[in-house]
């Protein structure tokens, strides 16, 4: 980049300057929101907590006004975590946490050594013969092994194994691809872990596990949302969003950063917000920074139940939610609803030749935009694609995050916005 800045023209070197600004920030805000500190901003350490009065000192630093006494819109929900111990033997052998195996979100704690039983598609008993053999506690002080990654096309026929009606102490699921974690709102009555099949060889008698979760039944949580007034018609919104919250820890040493998502929407987010605080919109800009989106949409969906702005004068909000890469350019959900506008942001792009590709794609209830679209607000989720595998996993880092294309999609929704 820098190589490029110095052979430049001056008419150039101005642009660049721009986009090193750009790129620095950004850098800056995702490095920040998936240090350790954050602790993957979750639960634990008050990891969530702790990001929002981040973002919160932001939006001040960028001068944003707050639409109530201050950013801060909390609300509440049920969260599952793992504050404690995480540690799993096979045999004798030391499991790694996070690379070997993850604990099911929705997981009980364990403790204690297990010996196990081995289901695959071929040998697991029908119902019948499976309750006749919990009535005879067969499966007391047992783990179950489900190795049925061979059966996925009938994936159904075993789903409620991992309900684990047998009554196991706790059921391992063997994963032939890689792990994805997740949060969850509840907690099962029995201990449940997802494992990389090639970390438990067939031999395997025994495992010891030491796993202690803690219910919230009512963990806090809180959306951060400014404005900056509008030029022209302060009472018409352009909205941007993006999550900032990820999944937090899991035990004492594992911590997932969730750069890509969502740290680099976030990034977005903030980028956008310094560009309106210089060049203010004809429009108001909003721009809100969600919690609980990992846990079921959460954030949103309390922001769209009260919200702090009407509504029906929302002229076009943009979901940011995964940001990172771009190479081979973003999908817009939502293109198929709002054509007018998809058209338009497919113009701009090829107009300046920012991305490979603005492609098209219908509703989806994937993000923080579904329940704005469901109560009529006009509005895209955008993600970039390719460059990266990581997702929901320990591999989601800042150092391996290239936001290759970060900048030209910052001038594309940037261009879109002006459009308004
Ligand atoms: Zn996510």
């Amino acid at each position: 980049m820098f190589s490029k800045l110095l052979f430049s023209f001056c008419g150039l070197s101005l642009i660049y300057s721009a986009k090193a600004q750009n790129i620095s920030y950004a850098r800056f805000v995702i490095d920040t929101l998936c240090s350790p500190y954050m602790a993957g901003r979750g639960g634990p350490d008050e990891g969530e907590k702790k990001a929002a009065h981040y973002i919160a000192s932001e939006f001040k630093k960028l001068e944003l006004n707050p639409l109530g006494d201050n950013y801060l819109q909390p609300f509440i929900y049920p969260l599952n975590i793992f504050n404690g111990k995480i540690s799993m033997y096979a045999d004798d052998k030391l499991l790694e946490p996070g690379v070997d195996f993850l604990i099911n979100p929705s997981s009980a704690s364990i403790k204690g050594t297990f010996d196990l039983v081995w289901y695959n598609k071929n040998n697991v008993p029908n119902k019948k013969t499976l309750y006749k053999l919990a009535k005879k506690n067969f499966f007391t002080n047992k783990l179950i092994v489900l190795d049925l990654f061979k059966a996925e096309e009938n994936k159904k026929d075993f789903d409620f194994l991992l309900e684990n009606p047998m009554g196991a102490s706790g059921i391992i699921l063997l994963k032939q691809n890689k792990l994805t974690w997740g949060k969850s709102t509840s907690c099962k009555t029995f201990a449940s872990i997802d494992m990389k099949a090639e970390v438990l060889p067939l031999h395997t008698k025994k495992i010891t596990l030491d796993i202690e979760n803690t219910f919230l039944e009512k963990f806090e949580s809180r959306n951060i949302v400014g404005y900056l007034k509008g030029a022209e018609v302060p009472d018409s919104f352009l909205v941007f969003t993006a999550h900032y919250d990820h999944l937090g820890k899991m035990g004492h040493s594992v911590y997932f950063p969730g750069a890509n998502d969502n740290a680099s929407g976030v990034a977005m987010l903030l980028n956008l917000a310094e560009y309106f605080s210089k060049t203010p919109h004809r429009y108001s800009t909003v721009f809100i920074a969600f919690g609980g989106e990992e846990a079921g949409l959460l954030g949103s969906a309390a922001f769209v139940q009260q919200p702090l702005i009407p509504l029906n004068k929302i002229k076009f909000l943009i979901n940011f939610d995964i940001t990172g890469t771009g190479d081979e350019g973003v999908t817009v959900v939502n293109a198929t609803l709002h054509e007018k506008e998809f058209l338009k942001m497919q113009e701009i792009n090829s107009l300046n030749k920012y991305l490979k590709q603005v492609k098209k794609r219908g509703p989806a209830a994937n993000s923080d935009h579904y329940f704005f679209a469901k109560n009529g607000v006009p509005c895209f989720y955008i993600y970039t694609m390719g460059g990266l595998s990581a997702y929901h996993d320990i591999y989601d880092r800042p150092e391996t995050l290239p936001l290759t294309k970060f900048e030209d999609y910052f001038r594309l929704i940037r261009d879109f916005c002006l459009s308004f």
